[in-house]
């Protein structure tokens, strides 16, 4: 049995979080932790919250409770809880007020004095709470090695939002947007390339924002991206997430002039009624938005077009949802992240006062789901018989028996095959079509 301490990080929420945990966790290990894989065993639980809608603040809730039970058996047991939950205003106090078993409550602009702050809430008999406010330029962060036979990696390339949706709190606990320089983002790429990655996934709330705030680099998205392409030994080049409003030409020409770059487009609408993106502060009507699909259709027909949609935001009537219902059937989008909308306190959406009734909210995901994954199926039912790429990741979590891998467009592709393909690029002929992912065989 090893002497080192042990830890485990639980992550909600995005990417951005995902991300978060990792610098944690190479953190942790500069600290000599080893990983354990399962919570309730480990001498030490970061709980990596997420805010974005009240059922996320829930589940991080739940499980800090869960953890209680087990430190209430072994007092040692050191509980932290961090990320976009206690970021907002008032918030942090509260829950060290409610879960006084917590060691540490942490913000978003804390990550670099993790390791301060814990060896501090270690040693102390109350929780340690702090909250900074934003900082005023991106610290760097370290990132751990990638272990054994990893082939996809996230970079994050901008933090933080300058839009204000009003449903979203993300700007308010994320703080504003801040670009890391290019050369710094190339280098960690052909590091990661150096350790086997051959797939980066471009991270950032809002990616095709990056450069507005170093305007003297002279940099925008699309520029990244042809930097990128050159970089050797990288395969793929994904991005997540990009806002219809500052998707400009240059950056679908570049896409589809590139070789790298997936031709999955993520184009959160949010929803089809003019009335309601108004309100929302979206920064683009219906009319736009479809001119955004019809150019990048014009330039890459095969595009995968997914998006993410809010049901009853308030004062959604009948017809404008029905507009959204119109939206995914005109788009046909490949992908569909659906919500009800969930007030979030300090968002001006949340006084707005012609809230809709929970059970009219469910009602509208429930129709909109349907009308969704009927064609989620009709779109990967039209693809049986081809044969793709799959950039294999390894043997799938659910069944170890088949390994799983993204074809360029993102789709998930699962097939029987020995785990040593992990990290090649096969061929797969697709076979069975499911709502959510394609099972097929390898092709010769
Ligand atoms: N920056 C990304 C989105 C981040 S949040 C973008 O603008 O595309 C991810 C998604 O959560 C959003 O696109 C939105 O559909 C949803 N969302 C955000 N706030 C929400 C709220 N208060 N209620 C329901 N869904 C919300
Ligand atoms: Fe939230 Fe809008 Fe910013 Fe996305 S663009 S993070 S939805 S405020």
């Amino acid at each position: 049995m090893s002497l080192r301490p042990t830890a485990h990080i639980v992550t909600y929420g995005c990417q951005m979080n995902e991300n978060d945990s990792e610098v944690m966790l190479a953190y942790l290990e500069e600290m000599g932790y080893e990983w354990c894989p399962v919570a309730e065993d480990a001498d030490l639980v970061m709980v990596n919250s997420c805010c974005v809608r009240k059922s996320a603040e829930d589940r991080a809730l739940g499980r800090v409770g869960e953890l209680k039970r087990v430190k209430d058996q072994r007092p040692s047991m050191f509980i932290g809880l961090t990320g976009c939950m206690p970021q907002q205003p008032g918030r942090a106090e509260e829950i060290a007020r409610r879960a006084p078993h917590l060691n540490l409550v942490m913000g978003t602009h804390n990550l670099a004095r993790f390791p301060e702050l814990a060896l501090q809430a270690a040693n102390s008999a109350a929780t340690v709470v702090e909250i900074a406010p934003e900082p005023d330029q991106l610290p760097a962060f370290p990132r751990g090695q990638v272990p054994g036979a990893r082939v996809s990696a996230w970079v994050t390339i901008l933090r933080g939002c300058d839009k204000r949706c009003t449903y979203c709190i993300v700007p308010y606990v994320r703080g504003r947007e801040m670009s890391r320089p290019l050369g710094e983002i190339v280098s960690e790429v052909q590091t990661l390339v150096g350790q086997g990655v051959r797939e980066v996934s471009l991270l950032g709330q809002n990616v095709n924002a990056y450069g507005k705030d170093r305007p003297q680099d002279g940099v925008t998205f699309g520029g990244l991206l042809r930097r990128l392409e050159e970089v050797d030994g990288l395969w793929r080049i994904r991005y997540t997430t990009s806002h219809p409003r500052d998707f400009t030409q240059d950056m679908i020409d570049t896409i589809a002039a590139s070789k790298k770059v997936s031709d999955h487009f993520h184009l959160p609408a949010q929803s089809g009624a003019n009335a309601m993106l108004k309100r929302m502060a979206r920064g683009y009507l219906i009319d736009r938005y479809l001119d955004l699909i019809h150019r990048v259709r014009a330039a890459i027909p095969e595009a995968t077009l997914t998006t993410d949609l809010i049901v009853g935001f308030p004062g959604e009537s009948e017809a404008d949802f029905e507009q959204t219902v119109q939206l995914v059937e005109e788009v046909r989008f490949d992908r569909s992240y659906m919500f009800m909308y969930s007030p979030r306190r300090g968002t001006p959406a949340a006084d707005f006062l012609d809230q809709v009734p929970l059970a009219v909210k469910q009602q509208r995901l429930a129709r909109l789901m349907e009308v969704q994954d009927r064609i989620s199926l009709e779109k990967n039912q039209r693809l049986v018989g081809r044969t793709v790429q799959v950039l294999v990741e390894g043997p799938s979590p659910k069944r170890p028996e088949v390994l799983t891998g993204r074809a360029f467009d993102n789709r998930t592709v699962l097939f029987p095959g020995d785990v040593a393909l992990t990290g090649t690029l096969v061929p797969v002929r697709l076979l069975t079509a499911h709502t959510w992912t394609m099972l097929g065989e390898q092709a010769s």
